[in-house]
């Protein structure tokens, strides 16, 4: 038979498809379905992001939804002398304490933190500012909500001609 014209001309023809699909064609295809149905396509465009920040509003409210014991307040860490005359804190820096800051009815309340009880106040410390850190991002995820929701409603405004 020989080497058929036709076959080479189509393996080249798909050869190049093949490429176009890679990279060009997709993006030709989108953009004209974009612009044919314009209106539709951003009110899809909203609608995905919508359904994203609620994804992420499911995560960060399932992390905020727990009932590990937290404490309200902040750790910081003073000097303290223990009295000893003898100590190096009667002339240097004494012993580091940690202390725990906190409000209770309104009175800021300081309390020395026993040692032993460091690790645990330290970590229930740290879930208090991880929930206040996911109340901060849930309130940035519902402005967004609510924008993107506006933003729909102005996308589906037919009016009245
Ligand atoms: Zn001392």
């Amino acid at each position: 038979m020989g080497a058929d014209p036709m076959d080479s001309e189509r393996g080249g023809v798909l050869a190049d498809l093949s490429t176009q699909n890679a990279g060009y064609l997709p993006g030709i295809h989108s953009y004209n379905t974009y612009i044919s149905g314009m209106g539709m396509k951003s009110r899809e465009r909203v609608v995905r992001r919508l359904r994203e920040a609620e994804s992420r509003r499911a995560v960060v409210v399932d992390e905020l939804a727990q009932t590990d014991a937290l404490i309200i307040g902040s750790l910081s860490e003073v000097q303290r002398r223990c009295g000893k005359p003898s100590c190096h804190c009667a002339e240097r820096p004494g012993h580091p304490q940690a202390i725990l800051m906190s409000v209770h009815d309104g009175r800021r309340r300081c309390q020395l933190i026993r040692q032993a009880d460091l690790a645990d106040v330290r970590q229930a410390v740290e879930r208090y500012r991880s929930f206040q850190s996911g109340l901060r991002t849930l309130s940035t995820l519902d402005s967004k909500v609510l924008a993107l929701l506006k933003e729909l409603r102005r996308l589906r405004d037919e009016g009245y001609e």
